[in-house]
């Protein structure tokens, strides 16, 4: 019995750095059906995280058949479904082949380090200050552009493929709306906006590849796919269960949480707890320079003709990844799920605090040679002592940024929006009300990531006309947690935590 009914459907692809989910809604913004996928990470030395390019596309693929299978099985017809989304994992890296369009090495991920020694070189290099001024980031080991030139260095297959004018560069938008849309065989080679903006190569001002940072980067332009908005018709599904469905929304992850948590207007933010945890402020049309360690970015662009939105971004690099540490390294805990009721089982660490510089520290810090740290163990530590910390070194990490955001003179925040899986633990958001002073508010529907590639989608398929509509969609049902502790406390446990952050810095000096 198929359902007869006058909605239309939008899909969303959401390629996280752990998992991989395809969701369906409908255009009142509602959560349908999805279905999820994780799939493995590779570390092959300490500091490096790789992702198998096939692997992604695969659970792209298996993801949209599943979540296909159950929308049918609810009654629903798939050509119900007139527009897909994209979002993805950024700065992430792969380099392949056009005329195979094989990948020449594995997927560098965001947050692997090992292009330290890259950043070192490039430091030096003359015009190296002048940089961050016109991409609107540091030179750090974070940024696709860095791992590009990683690759060229250190992987010949790539070195060559850039010398035969075969290579093709891209994020993970790129690689899956290349593959989606029928791979060597056709398939388109964009980036949209808000990931090129994290390459380095953009300039800010004028919103495109700049000659002089692809020339300080020695990156030759022909590798480089076509810049295109969030919002705009790229291809056409090639093959699979919504094969000519046209793709048409496409936004960084955290972009597309802000748009998901409808953060349109100056001044909104929110901070999204994944793997790392990245708070995004909103900052209009035009692009602000921090002195404080943030990132200036491109927030998004919907529509080929619309105005580019920037936004200023502090970024995490360890956050739910700590609580999959103490998980699969340490056996601390047996599900994720345990970190919060564990955590909630002490009033506080007992003292104790561990920065979780696993990948060395973000913003404001920007410390590659920060480690890991656990400082003020006693006799009396126990593991929940260990489990709170972790979710108090998140926080005190988003507080350092939020601090960062009001010394450079942006109107301090009354309401932090969350979302992303660490959001999911009640007692870490209490503990980030605490840190911060202020409220803090979790959508009900968590999946905001994915919503924001489908309003995407959905405004260049028509579905909805404007922001101003998706604002007033429907009435988004959320928690909110209130401060429960006094300034004076914040403020002691803070000053510790800033200490506990200057013990973690190239520990090893001697
Ligand atoms: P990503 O898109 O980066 O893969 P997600 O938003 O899916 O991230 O969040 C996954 C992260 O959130 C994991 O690192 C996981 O450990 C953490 N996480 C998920 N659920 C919970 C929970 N209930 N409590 C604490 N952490 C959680």
């Amino acid at each position: 019995q198929r359902k007869n009914c006058d909605k239309v459907f939008i899909g969303s692809i959401d390629q996280g750095t752990t998992s991989t989910r395809f969701l369906i809604f409908d255009n009142d913004g509602v959560l349908v059906t999805s279905h999820q996928l994780e799939f493995d990470q590779i570390y092959p030395q300490p500091g490096w995280i790789e992702h198998d390019p096939i692997d992604l596309i695969k659970s792209v693929n298996k993801c949209m058949i599943e979540a296909v299978r159950k929308f049918e099985m609810m009654g629903y017809e798939a050509s119900a479904i007139k527009t897909i989304g994209v979002t993805n994992q950024r700065e992430t890296v792969l380099v392949w082949d056009k005329n195979t369009g094989k990948a020449l090495y594995n997927a560098l991920v965001w947050c692997d380090t090992r292009t330290a020694p890259t950043v070192k070189k490039l430091r030096t290099k003359e015009g190296s200050h002048k940089v961050a001024h016109m991409c609107g980031l540091p030179l750090a080991t974070y940024f696709a552009g860095v791992k590009l030139r990683w690759l060229i260095e250190n992987v010949s297959e790539v070195r060559d493929a850039i010398k035969e004018e075969r290579a093709m560069f891209g994020t993970v938008d790129s690689w899956i709306l290349y593959n989606l849309t029928g791979g060597k065989d056709g398939g388109v080679h964009v980036t949209d906006i808000s990931n090129a903006s994290r390459t380095m190569f953009v300039n800010l001002e004028t919103q495109a590849w700049d000659d002089w940072l692809l020339e300080f980067f020695e990156v030759p332009r022909h590798v480089l796919p076509k810049i295109v908005s969030s919002s705009e018709h790229y291809g056409d599904m090639a093959s699979g269960p919504l094969q000519g469905v046209p793709i048409q929304g496409c936004l960084g992850d955290q972009q597309a949480a802000m748009v998901g948590q409808k953060c349109f207007s100056q001044g909104q933010a929110k901070c999204t707890y994944g793997t790392g945890a990245f708070l995004l402020f909103n900052t209009g049309e035009s692009h602000v320079t921090s002195k404080n360690g943030l990132l200036s970015t491109i927030l998004y662009k919907l529509g080929p003709d619309a105005p580019v939105i920037y936004a200023l971004e502090g970024s995490v690099a360890v956050a739910g990844s700590a609580v999959k540490w103490l998980q699969n390294n340490i056996g601390l805990i047996k599900s994720e799920k345990d970190i919060g009721k564990l955590a909630a089982q002490v009033d506080d660490t007992g003292g104790v605090y561990f920065v979780t510089a696993l990948s060395g520290l973000f913003a404001p810090y920007w410390r590659d040679d920060a480690r890991g740290t656990i400082v003020g163990l006693t006799n009396f530590t126990n593991k929940r002592h260990i489990a709170r910390a972790t979710l108090e070194a998140v926080c005190f990490s988003t507080r350092a940024i939020i601090d960062a955001m009001r010394n450079d003179a942006l109107v301090p925040l009354q309401i932090l929006k969350v979302d992303g899986g660490l959001s999911n633990a009640d007692t870490a958001m209490q503990i980030q009300s605490d840190v911060l002073g202020i409220e803090v508010e979790r959508p009900a529907m968590r999946e905001t990531t994915a919503l924001g590639a489908a309003f995407a989608a959905g405004l260049a398929a028509g579905i909805w006309k404007s922001t101003d509509e998706l604002t007033k969609l429907t009435v988004n049902a959320h928690d909110t947690f209130e401060p429960k502790i006094d300034e004076k406390k914040r403020n002691k446990k803070y000053k510790e935590w800033e200490a506990a952050v200057e013990r973690s810095y190239d520990w090893t000096r001697v």
